[in-house]
């Protein structure tokens, strides 16, 4: 070497030594031929120990097969190439001391991997370049979580844990138009607990909600993972059965049902209360023109269960009769109804 280039060596060493980044120059055999301060700095490796030692050899934790392979391909295709922290948080496991915190943290690092032409025109070596993004990725995973979380919120009932109004009505909307584009099945339940001004003036708005949650609860522990309930208003919900058709939907709401009127919610002051509910059922049809028209036929048999006396289930068809206890489709008949209040 002459004497410009001998000077010439000596500053880039020190360019090297002085980057933000690790820098690491490996042979085709993984021998390291350059492991500058920033990584001596942060595994505590020293040039001595790891100049003309195989890589894997030397540093513990590496993801062995998967750094080699890349290796191998970056020597074959003649091109950089990269690894990102998002794909792969770490390559080498360097802890990352936070003074605010007094903590440490792994280093999420991305590389990037060079290689490099000899000066006869070959390829020989490679350069590995780590490079810190632990503020970038904290930062960007601390705002994913805040989104999440900002999700969550904006489609949740606060006191039940069950989708919202908005949110459900707007799964009700894809259900429809899911049903409509397949002609496959799914069936709407609503329903609304039985006299709960009672509860209100006899145990207080408290104990109400306190039955609201109850019946949340019960509805979340009863429904399949599949099916979408929501609170639809104060003590009204509706679920939505996809792929199911009115007749299999029954065998939920009697299971639902029969839950709930065993259900037995404590009151501090005043004991035990107890309460049932009353549910409407419509299976999705073609006479349907729109998810609220959907909404108004299982109302309208929610309402039916109302007239039929509570604490019942009632299955509306597409031509708007109601199913009967011999199991026939019928027209509202007033005569079967109990009085209302
Ligand atoms: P019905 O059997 O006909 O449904 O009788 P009901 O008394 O339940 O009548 P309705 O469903 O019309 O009344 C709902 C009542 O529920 C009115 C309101 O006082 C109460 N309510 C609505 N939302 C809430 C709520 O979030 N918390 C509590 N505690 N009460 C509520
Ligand atoms: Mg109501
Ligand atoms: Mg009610």
């Amino acid at each position: 070497m002459n004497e410009i280039s001998l000077a010439d060596f000596y500053l880039t060493m020190q360019v090297l030594d002085n980057l933000d980044a690790g820098v690491v120059i490996l042979d085709e055999n993984y021998n390291v031929c350059a492991w500058n301060t920033f990584m001596q700095a942060y595994s505590s490796i020293s040039n001595v120990e790891i100049i003309g030692k195989s890589l894997f050899e030397v540093v513990p934790d590496l993801p062995e097969s998967w750094l080699q392979s890349k290796i191998k391909s970056t020597f074959k295709l003649r091109m950089r190439s990269f690894s990102a922290w998002e794909d792969r948080p770490w390559v080498f496991r360097f802890l990352n001391f936070c003074p605010i915190s007094g903590s440490s943290d792994i280093m999420f690092q991305n590389m990037t991997l060079t290689p490099l032409r000899s000066l006869s025109g070959e390829y020989k070596h490679i350069c590995l370049t780590i490079t810190d993004v632990t503020d970038i990725a904290k930062n960007k995973n601390h705002l994913h979580e805040s989104n999440k979380q900002l999700t969550y919120l904006s489609i949740t009932d606060r006191l039940t844990q069950l989708y919202n109004r908005g949110h459900w009505e707007n799964c009700l909307a894809d259900a429809f138009d899911y049903c409509h584009q397949t002609q496959i099945p799914a069936t709407l339940i609503m329903f609304d607990i039985d006299y709960f001004k009672r509860v209100n003036d006899t145990y207080g708005h408290v104990a109400g909600d306190g039955v609201i949650k109850v019946i949340a609860d019960v509805l979340l522990r009863t429904k399949r993972q599949t099916d979408i309930a929501g609170r639809y208003g104060g003590e009204e919900f509706g679920i939505i059965l996809p792929g199911t058709s009115a007749e299999l939907a029954g065998y939920f709401t009697e299971r639902l049902r029969n839950r709930i009127e065993q259900e037995t919610v404590f009151d501090d002051q005043r004991g035990v209360i107890k309460v049932t509910i009353s549910l409407g059922v419509c299976e999705w049809n073609s006479t349907l023109t729109d998810y609220k028209s959907w909404l108004e036929k299982s109302d309208l048999a929610l309402y039916e269960s109302k007239k039929r006396g509570r604490n019942t289930t009632t299955i509306i068809n597409s031509d708007n009769c109601f199913k009967n206890s011999k199991g026939e489709f019928v027209l509202s008949n007033n005569n079967e109804h109990m009085p209302i209040k």
